[in-house]
Parts: structure tokens; sequence; C-alpha cells
């Protein structure tokens, strides 16, 4: 979506929904709900669909703008599962998604001022202050394998989520295993997707451009994430916001992993038998498309079976991590619970994920007792390798 958007950009294709509510829930016969407002609430209201109508109601001078709707529009955590399912909205030749026009909603209720309390406003106060959203890390590669000549350049700007250090410590030691050279990209700015997905749009040119900038003159090097938010927003979001994007090669760190699985450069050690869940993150999957390389990991370590979810890959359902608006009370913490007992269900040891905003979500709701039953798939990794 180009940053000068406005709910005039998303009414012809809000207007061509159905009211099917196809985009609500997952496939024949469970019927389980994808959108997780829906699954709060199963009405045609709260879900991509009701959205639609909501942008339209505004339009039409139908609703006025109040907190309610901020409230309301910062309650959908952005998980893309409407998109993943509706098939009238991005065919309309605007070629608008469903979640464009939420996130223009978003836009809209920012402009006027309407806030919600909470997480929303933190992200919004600092970005005011500081016109930007990132922070050090503390990511630094070691010397015997950082190397600034490597064709591989690691990613590591993203700092916001408590389970970066851990994942960090991680990553490292799996790259000390693989051995190959790899160089940094730390530059202390947030990639922008977090300013975008809620509506902070003035900041976000600017620090896109510099971004940008700075990743230019490492183009012909592959680039590799282990946030799948930065990833899809700096592939799939800077060409629409840049003129002078040109596509970069790019791998997340769970396709990293295969390869090396696949290439003899890194072996698992026999741990013991176990068995893991794999939570498919919103962004690598739907986002990214990248439901394979995660599942080749864990398929190649000794002893540890995976068992499916029964809402999976491009059917998996949300952590809940990006609902910021408490239109439905706890509906953050609520939709993390709903995927926690999916996976009691599997009878899994673990539950492993790709996303440190999946990680961070999932152990926030687990009792004490249990929270380190939650891991990073580098976690795992690095342990039995
Ligand atoms: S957004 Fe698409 S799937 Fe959802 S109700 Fe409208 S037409 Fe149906
Ligand atoms: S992006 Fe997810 S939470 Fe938001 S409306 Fe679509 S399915 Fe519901």
């Amino acid at each position: 979506m180009k940053l000068a958007a406005t709910l005039e950009d998303v009414k012809a294709a809000s207007s061509t929904c159905l009211r099917c509510s196809w985009c609500a829930y997952g496939p024949w016969p469970e019927n389980l709900p994808l959108c997780p407002i829906y699954s709060r609430f199963p009405s045609f209201t709260f879900s991509g669909g009701g959205f639609l109508f909501l942008a339209l109601a505004l339009l039409e001078g139908k609703i006025e703008f109040s907190q309610s709707i901020a409230d309301f529009a910062f309650s959908c955590s952005s998980c893309n599962a409407c998109d993943t399912k509706c098939n009238v909205i991005h065919s309309h030749k605007s070629h608008v998604y469903i979640l464009d026009a939420i996130r223009v909603m978003r836009r809209e209720a920012v402009k006027r001022g309407f806030i919600p309390d909470g997480v929303a406003r933190k992200i919004y106060d600092e970005v005011k202050k500081t016109g930007d959203y990132g922070r050090a890390n503390g990511f630094k590669l070691p010397d015997k394998i950082r190397s600034d000549n490597a064709n591989t350049v690691f990613f590591t700007e993203c700092a916001h989520s408590k389970s970066r250090k851990g994942i960090a410590e991680a990553t490292i030691n799996l790259l000390e295993k693989i051995g190959s050279p790899v160089g940094q990209f730390a530059e202390k700015g947030c990639c922008g997707s977090t300013l975008y997905d809620f509506g902070f749009w003035d900041e976000l040119e600017p620090l896109v451009k510099a971004n940008w900038a700075k990743m230019k003159p490492m183009k012909g090097k592959k680039f590799v994430f282990f946030d799948p938010h930065c990833q899809e927003f700096i592939v799939k979001r800077y060409p629409e916001i840049l003129p002078d994007f040109s596509p970069i090669k790019n791998q997340h760190f769970s396709q990293l992993l295969a390869d090396a699985f696949k290439g003899g450069r890194l072996k698992s050690k026999n741990s013991g038998k176990i068995k893991v869940s794999y939570h498919d993150p919103c962004y690598l999957g739907r986002g990214l498309g990248i439901f394979d390389a995660p599942r080749e990991v864990v398929g190649a370590l000794k002893g540890v079976e995976l068992v499916e979810m029964v809402r999976n890959r491009e059917n998996s359902f949300c952590c809940g991590a990006r609902t910021l608006g408490d239109y439905v009370p706890n509906l953050s913490e609520d939709t993390a619970r709903e995927r926690i007992k999916e996976f009691e269900v599997t009878g899994a040891d673990l539950l492993i994920t790709a996303c440190p905003y999946c990680k961070d979500q999932f152990q926030r709701v687990m009792p004490a007792k249990d929270k380190t039953r939650v891991k990073d798939m580098t976690e795992l990794v690095d342990e039995r390798t």
C-alpha cells in the first residue's frame, strides 16, 4: 500500500465483499476459526469482511471515527488469514488486500489522534519522540565467523522482543558450528514493519529510505533474517513504498539451517526422544510462504518427532502478539491460550516456533512451570547439534 493511501483507495475493493465469511474460518470438515476476533465472536462483523463494511460505513458517513473504532481496528492481529482465504477482494482491479484496508483504517485513526492505550500508545510515544522504534540489541557476531566480505549478511536490527537474547545466542552458536563466514547488518534502526502495521506512517517514509540507503550497497549479497516481520516487510512492502527499491536475495534462518543439514555442515547428535509441535508464525508462513524449511529442520534432528496441530501451514492460528486494541478484552492473551490448548491436544513435549514475538507471547500465557516448553526452533537445534 502506498503511504499516501486513504480510505477512498480501499472503497472499490471493499464494496466487492460478498459477506460470505469465508475469510474467517478454515477448511472443512473442522471449519475452525482462523480469524482470532471471529473466534471470540463468530459473526460477520468480527471478521475481515466486517472490517471492510466498517470502512464503507466510515466512507459513507454512516458512522464517525471514534476511539472505539480505533480500538477495534487495533484488535486485528494482522495475521493475514483473511487474505489467504478470500479470493474476491484482491482480485478486484485495485488489488487491495483486506489487511491493507484495516491498516489504512488504523492510519486514519492515528491521524485523528485515536491511539489505543497500552502497548500501542507506548510505541506511538516512542516513535513521536525519536522518529524510530529501534534500539541496540547486543547481537554481535564473533570475530572468527564475522567477515564484512562474506556474501551472506545477517539482518540483526530488531530488538523489541524479550526472546531475542536466547535466540541470538543460539544463532551465534549455530553459525559457529556451520563455520561459514557471515557479515552483519546492524544499524540499530527499525525496519519499519511495526510502524507500518499500526498506522504510524508519518515517520515511516524517512526511516525506510534511510534503511534502504544503508542496505543498497550490499544488495548483491544474501540477507538472512530471524525475524519474519522484518523479512516480509523489506521484501514485500519496501517495493510498494520505495520507487528505487530493487529485489534483494533473502532467506529466513530456518532455510539456512535446512540447507546446512542437507549439505552436511550441521549434524544432529542423539539427544533422546521428544515430540514437538511446530507453530507456523503468520509472517513466515502466510506472509512469506515458508512452511517446509522449519519442518525439514525438525525432521533432521535425531529422536525428534513432529506432531502437527489441527490448524497448520496456511491455516495456522495466530499467537495474538500483534493484537494491541482492547475492543475485545484480553483478546491477545486469549488468542495465545486458544493456540496453547490446541498444542496440548497433540501430546507434544515442546511448542516450537520461528518468530521471536510468537515465543514471547506463548511464554507470557504458559503457566510458570511450563514456560520452558516453548522454544524458538533455533534454540532446539542448538541443543541437539
Ligand atoms: S472479505 Fe472475502 S471472504 Fe470475507 S466475507 Fe468478504 S468476500 Fe467473503
Ligand atoms: S488479519 Fe487476521 S485478525 Fe485481522 S481481520 Fe484478518 S483474519 Fe482477522
